[in-house]
């Protein structure tokens, strides 16, 4: 398949996923065990091939990017836990310069981030111009863990009088701002749900207690997570209906089977590369003649 096949085919593969208005969203319209029109067993060799093609094609779109050096791409993933957030970023950014990408993993923040605004610690960790940057969880944390537990809300030292009971919406407010303040300054942000249904989750955690080389993914502390678990979708779904815009979508992306997940995945990140309209930076007479002087110069020694 040719380059410019491939985009095309990857816009239909993510835009059922895409949500850039979040209003209308319900969870429960999303099947995690979504795989289009692909059948399971029968189509997942040829999934991975569609894969191996995008992972190629991003690739080169990647190195437009780099070589640019105008825009920059932010992705974030949020997920529950062994929905593939990991997996997913290892497969899809298989084929990309490893100068060109960043991947930073945001876990309970430190003492040093509680005594700052939430969003400090992501944004020292925005990427530059030219490179594409990966957020493993990120402030979206801020509404999810933080509003099912409301005791790591506790331990922000924030003046209580800004605690009210709009807490969660004005959290929604600022980030959609401050997603709408990177897209102006040419990051483009795309975030990834990957939604994994509570039986799979069940499922993989079994696996990883019984497979001695998974032994070290598991943490009792993520089974004891699955207690919560409708809290946690609801938090998702409202979160999802209030920050998917048109400059910064979600895409909800069916995790119950890994082939498809990373097929969505990078089929999105294809998608969003090829709307840029990335192109090598055009070279000027100047520099044409400086490169005529310099072959002519190798070329008579
Ligand atoms: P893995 O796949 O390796 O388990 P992970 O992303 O789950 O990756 P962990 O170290 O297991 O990494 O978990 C990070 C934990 O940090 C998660 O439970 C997450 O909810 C929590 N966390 C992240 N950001 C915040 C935050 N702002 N406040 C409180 N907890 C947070
Ligand atoms: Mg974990």
């Amino acid at each position: 398949m040719k380059t410019k096949e491939i985009i095309k085919r990857a816009g239909e593969l993510a835009r059922p996923f895409r949500i850039s208005k979040g209003k209308d969203f319900r969870l429960k319209d999303v099947d995690p065990n979504d795989t289009l029109e692909f059948t399971k067993e029968a189509d997942k060799p040829r999934a991975k091939e569609v894969l191996t093609m995008g992972v190629k094609a991003l690739a080169e779109l990647q190195d437009k990017l780099y070589a640019q050096d105008k825009w920059a791409m932010l992705l974030i993933f949020q997920a529950m836990d062994a929905a593939g957030k990991d997996g997913a970023i290892k497969h899809v950014m298989s084929g990309v310069n490893p100068q060109g990408c960043q991947v930073y993993s945001f876990k309970s923040p430190s003492a040093e981030d509680l005594d700052h605004d939430y969003l400090w610690r992501c944004m020292k960790y925005l990427p530059n111009r030219g490179q594409i940057g990966i957020f493993n969880r990120s402030y979206y944390e801020e509404v999810l863990v933080v509003r099912v537990h409301p005791e790591f809300l506790a331990k922000q030292k924030l003046p209580p009088t800004l605690v009210g009971k709009n807490i969660w919406e004005e959290r929604f407010e600022d980030i959609r701002n401050f997603e709408q303040y990177l897209a102006r300054n040419g990051v483009v942000v795309r975030k990834f749900f990957l939604h994994v249904s509570r039986k799979e989750q069940k499922r993989r955690f079994l696996d990883r207690i019984d497979d001695p080389l998974k032994n070290w993914k598991f943490s009792s502390n993520d089974a004891a997570e699955r207690d919560f678990w409708d809290d946690y979708m609801q938090a998702y779904e409202q979160m999802i209906q209030e920050t998917a815009t048109k400059a910064a979508p979600w895409y909800v992306v069916p995790a119950d089977n890994k082939w498809f997940t990373r097929v969505v995945v990078a089929a999105a990140v294809i998608e969003t590369l090829d709307s840029l309209d990335l192109t090598y930076p055009e070279v000027d007479q100047g520099k044409l003649n400086e490169l005529a002087a310099a072959k002519k110069k190798l070329l008579s020694k």
